[in-house]
């Protein structure tokens, strides 16, 4: 036979359930948060370690008809020339040590 103290008991029950359940929705809530913003530094550095990467491929320009490495001025041409704000740029490698470089011309 149920008693007085049965719903009593059960309100109570529900109600610390329902106050455990905030504290792990508050904790899902806060990782969750963390998690996106270290995702998004990660993002960032990543985004910045490529940029770089790209930048360290990218043969370097010279406006000089001058090797990089090795200073030798013989320059052979590799075919690409590519105008751009008034300039030429023209993609070649030294004639002497082999180093891709992109001489840097003005347009004329
Ligand atoms: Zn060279």
């Amino acid at each position: 036979m149920p008693t007085l103290d049965d719903p009593r008991r059960l309100l109570a029950e529900a109600a610390e359930h329902h106050r455990r359940a905030r504290t792990l929705i508050e904790r899902a809530v806060a990782v969750r948060e963390r998690a996106l913003a270290i995702i998004g530094e990660l993002t960032h550095v990543l985004a910045g370690a490529q940029q770089e990467r790209q930048r360290a491929a990218r043969p370097r320009e010279k406006y000089e008809r001058r090797c990089p490495r090795c200073a030798s001025t013989q320059f052979e041409t590799t075919g690409s020339i590519r105008a751009e704000k008034g300039l030429f740029k023209i993609s070649g490698r030294c004639g002497s040590c082999g180093k891709p470089y992109i001489f840097v011309n003005l347009r004329r």
